[in-house]
């Protein structure tokens, strides 16, 4: 059969695959980026009355002006970005979906994107898909996984129309200092090239504080949602915000002409995101992840791993060595646990494996770690 050329750009996600292969009894899934905590109850009592109200219908395109001024709020007090408005605020169905709007109204065929490598595997795919092409920014386990003068200095001259940031970082934890994001956005400014923030892990941090390069740079388009901060991932709800109200227009007529809008009560539930109520919950979850996180760097110390220990997110992403991480991650499988092979993630995720303990007791990580152990 003969498909348009443009799909043969696409591969299949990589995390949804492995997480497909993991849904078998007896075993211990440590593949997919969510957490198993329930929405706040708060969030669903907010849907519910939506629902019970009849709010069952489209809503403007970009959202519900009551949410977009909530998102304008946050985006001042908590990421001190001040030059917004409701009309600069889009909300979509999840932010992969906003990423595809951004990138599909930014990037023509052959523009250069810079990507940092390992990066989440739909970045790579999303860019693919515009007909973009990629400029691979190195990151080494050594380091952390944070950009370093070598990333500096191919992002420099990548001549890159767009840049991906994302910290704290899906697959490596890694949390970017404040002076590391300005260095990325001193060189952006310079050369004139647009920064997607995507900071959806941003109330998911251990040690040290979030910076939004938003709040320095008016060409950065600021990604976040509800998905990992709430635990909504089935809800679909995510949102972009950018000082230059054009873009966020244009991202508008995608979204108009594709998804028409995000879930009428899902938006409404959201609204309640922004209590202290809601708030409190995200709190005790990070207080949980903190535990897991400490026990899986305990396990991976006493192992000949490289594993620089990730400050924020829900993911380890320890480098094996020299082994194929794909036939390693079937084995594992075969041994009872799911985990995501590092190459999918870009080439610097080689011989690493990257492991969620969003969703797994410590009781489940322990014995992850011991079948882990036995087969190195
Ligand atoms: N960005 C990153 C870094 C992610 O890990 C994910 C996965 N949930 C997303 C964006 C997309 O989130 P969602 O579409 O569920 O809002
Ligand atoms: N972002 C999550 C992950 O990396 C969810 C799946 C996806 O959207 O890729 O596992």
């Amino acid at each position: 059969m003969e498909f348009a050329s443009r799909i043969s750009k696409l591969k299949e996600s990589a995390t949804f695959k492995y997480s497909a292969m993991a849904k078998r009894e007896g075993i211990i899934d440590l593949t997919i980026g969510r957490t198993n905590f329930d929405t706040p109850m708060v969030i669903k009592e907010a849907a519910k009355k939506a629902l019970d109200e009849g709010k069952v219908h489209y809503t403007p395109t970009r959202g519900i002006p009551e949410l977009r001024e909530k998102i304008v709020e946050k985006l001042r007090d908590e990421n001190s970005i001040s030059d917004l408005d409701k009309e600069r605020v889009i909300v979509s169905t999840g932010a992969k979906q906003i990423i595809l709007e951004a990138v599909m109204a930014l990037i023509n065929e052959n523009d250069p994107v810079a990507i940092p490598d390992p990066s989440w595997v739909s970045y790579e795919s999303i860019v693919k898909f515009s007909g973009g092409k990629i400029i691979w920014l190195p990151l080494s386990a050594e380091n952390g996984f944070i950009p370093d003068e070598k990333f500096f200095s191919v992002f420099e001259n990548s001549n890159s129309r767009l840049i991906f940031l994302n910290s704290p970082n899906n697959p490596t934890g890694a949390v970017y200092p404040k002076k590391v994001i300005r260095s990325i956005v001193d060189i952006a400014e310079r050369r004139d090239s647009w920064i997607i923030s995507d900071e959806i892990y941003e109330k998911l941090i251990y040690e040290g504080k979030h910076f939004s390069a938003g709040s320095i740079y008016p060409k950065c388009i600021v990604v976040n949602g509800f998905s990992k901060e709430f635990s909504m991932t089935g809800w679909r709800l995510g949102y972009a915000a950018c000082s230059e109200k054009e873009l966020i227009d244009k991202m508008n007529l995608i979204q108009g002409q594709s998804v028409s809008c995000a879930t009428s009560f899902a938006q409404y539930g959201a609204l309640a995101a922004f209590t202290e109520e809601a708030k409190k919950e995200t709190e005790k979850m990070r207080d949980e992840l903190k535990k897991r996180r400490d026990y899986l760097m305990k396990r991976l110390n006493e192992m000949d791993v490289l594993c620089i220990k990730p400050k924020g997110a829900f993911y380890t992403f320890p480098s094996l060595g020299e082994i194929d991480d794909i036939k390693f991650s079937d084995r594992l499988l075969e041994n009872g646990v799911a985990v995501i092979p590092g190459s999918p993630f870009g080439s610097s995720g080689k011989g690493c494996v990257r492991m969620s303990y969003g969703a797994a007791s410590i009781e489940e990580l322990k014995n992850a770690m011991d079948k882990m152990r036995d087969i190195k």
